[in-house]
C-alpha cells in the first residue's frame, strides 16, 4: 500500500533511478518510492557491455559486476564493409555470460531492495501535476512528493518535458549459436552508426545502431546485415530502442529532476550510457540531499560539452571518404595507434 506522500519519488528502476535511490539512502534520505512499469527481472534492450569505469561506479554503489558473471572480453575484430581490418586486444570492456543486462539490472534491483528501498513494480506514471507536487499512477493512486526524479529513459513520461532532438536507434537480436567466442565491430553497415556481433558462451548478439532517420526501414537494414554476415536466424525476436543524442534540462520547476537517458546522459557516438546513468543518479541524489542544485546542473553541463564533442566526432568519422581512408589506409599503416585510441578513448574513457 503506497503512502499518500514521499520525500522523493523516482520514476523508473533502471540503473539511473536505482543509483539515485541508493545514494539518497546513503545520504540519510529513506522516504523514497521507486515506481517501475515492469516487474523484475525485466528485459532491457542493451548490448550489455560494461566498461571498467562503469564497473567502478557500480562498486561504489555496492555491486560487484564480477559477481554478476561479468568478465573481460579478450579482443575485438574491427570490420569495414565486411572485411576484417584490425584485431584489438581488449583491456577495459566486460560482458556478462548471457550478453545482456538482465542479470546485472536484476542484481542492482536486489541491492536496492535489500537496502530497504520501496519499489512499486508493474505500476506506471500516468499523470503529473507540478502545481500540486503530485503524480498519478496506473493503479489509480495519487501520491505527493517533495522531489520527483524522472529516470524513465528516452521515451518515458518525462520525455514530454524535454525538447525532442535527434536520437540514435539501436536494434538487436540475441540467439543461441555455436559461433566461437568473439566480438566483431562492423562499420559501413549503417550511415552513421556501427554493427556488432558478440558471441560468448553459446549465445550470439547481433545489433546495429544509426542516427534515426524516419525514412529508413531498419528491419530491412538488419536483415541485410545478417545476410552479409551469413547468419540465418529467426528475426521475430528482434528488439529495438532509442538512445538520446541531446542533453536536456536537468531540473524543472525547482524540484523535478531528470537522470540517465531521460536527461540524455548517454554517449551519442558509442551509445555507452550505463556509467553516465549511474553517475547522474548519484549526483542528482547529492544535490537533493545537500539542497544544492548546482552540483547536478554542473555535471549535466559537463556532459553537454563532452557529448557535443562526440557528436562532432561522429559527423566527421562517418563521413564516407573519412571512413574509407581510415580503414583502407590508416588502419593498415597505424594499426597500433588505432588500437590505442580505441581502447583508451572509446572504451576506457566511457
Ligand atoms: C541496443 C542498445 C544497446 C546498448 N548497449 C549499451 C552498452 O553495451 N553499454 C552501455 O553502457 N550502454 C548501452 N546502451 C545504453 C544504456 O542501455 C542506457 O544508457 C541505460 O540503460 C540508461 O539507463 P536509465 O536508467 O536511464 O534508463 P533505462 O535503463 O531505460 O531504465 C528506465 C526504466 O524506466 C521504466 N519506465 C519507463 N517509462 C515508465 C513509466 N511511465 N512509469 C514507470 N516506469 C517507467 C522502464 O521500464 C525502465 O526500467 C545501449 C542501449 C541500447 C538501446
Amino acid at each position: 500500500m503506497l503512502k499518500s506522500k514521499y520525500k522523493v519519488i523516482i520514476i523508473g528502476a533502471g540503473p539511473a533511478g536505482l543509483a539515485a535511490a541508493l545514494k539518497l539512502k546513503k545520504l540519510g534520505i529513506s522516504d523514497i518510492l521507486v515506481v517501475e512499469r515492469f516487474t523484475f527481472p525485466r528485459y532491457k534492450c542493451c548490448a550489455g557491455y560494461v566498461t571498467a569505469k562503469t564497473g567502478d561506479e557500480y562498486k561504489k554503489l555496492g555491486l560487484d559486476i564480477e559477481e554478476c558473471n561479468y568478465s573481460l572480453i579478450k579482443d575485438f575484430n574491427i570490420f569495414y564493409k565486411n572485411k576484417n581490418r584490425l584485431n584489438i586486444v581488449n583491456k577495459f570492456l566486460y560482458t556478462n555470460r548471457t550478453i545482456d543486462r538482465v542479470e546485472l539490472d536484476n542484481a542492482f534491483f536486489g541491492l536496492a531492495k535489500s537496502n530497504g528501498i520501496e519499489v512499486a513494480e508493474g505500476v506506471k506514471i500516468t499523470a503529473h501535476s507540478p502545481e500540486n507536487n503530485a503524480v498519478k499512477f496506473s493503479d489509480g493512486a495519487t501520491v505527493a512528493y517533495d522531489y520527483l526524479i524522472f529516470a524513465d529513459g528516452t521515451t518515458g513520461f518525462g520525455s514530454r518535458y524535454q525538447k525532442s532532438g535527434k536520437r540514435n536507434i539501436a536494434l538487436q537480436l540475441v540467439f543461441e549459436s555455436d559461433i566461437p567466442e568473439s566480438i566483431q565491430i562492423h562499420f559501413g553497415v549503417t550511415r552513421r552508426g556501427y554493427g556488432w556481433v558478440s558471441s560468448y558462451n553459446g549465445i550470439t548478439n547481433v545489433g546495429l545502431t544509426d542516427v534515426y532517420g524516419k525514412r529508413t526501414d531498419y528491419n530491412r537494414v538488419f536483415e541485410g546485415f545478417l545476410k552479409q554476415l551469413n547468419i540465418s536466424a529467426d528475426i521475430s525476436g528482434l528488439k529495438g530502442a532509442f538512445t538520446p543524442m541531446t542533453v536536456g534540462k536537468p531540473v524543472i520547476f525547482g524540484n523535478v529532476f531528470f537522470v540517465g537517458d531521460a536527461v540524455g546522459a548517454c554517449d551519442p557516438m558509442t551509445l555507452s550510457g550505463l556509467r553516465y546513468g549511474l553517475k547522474s543518479g548519484e549526483l542528482c541524489a547529492e544535490a537533493i540531499a545537500l539542497g544544492n542544485l548546482k552540483i547536478y546542473k554542473k555535471y549535466v553541463k559537463g556532459l553537454k560539452n563532452r557529448f557535443a564533442f562526440m557528436w562532432v566526432m561522429q559527423s566527421v568519422f562517418y563521413f564516407a571518404p573519412v571512413l574509407c581512408f581510415g580503414f583502407n589506409v590508416f588502419c593498415r599503416l597505424f594499426g597500433k595507434t588505432v588500437a590505442k585510441i580505441f581502447n583508451n578513448f572509446f572504451v576506457n574513457k566511457k
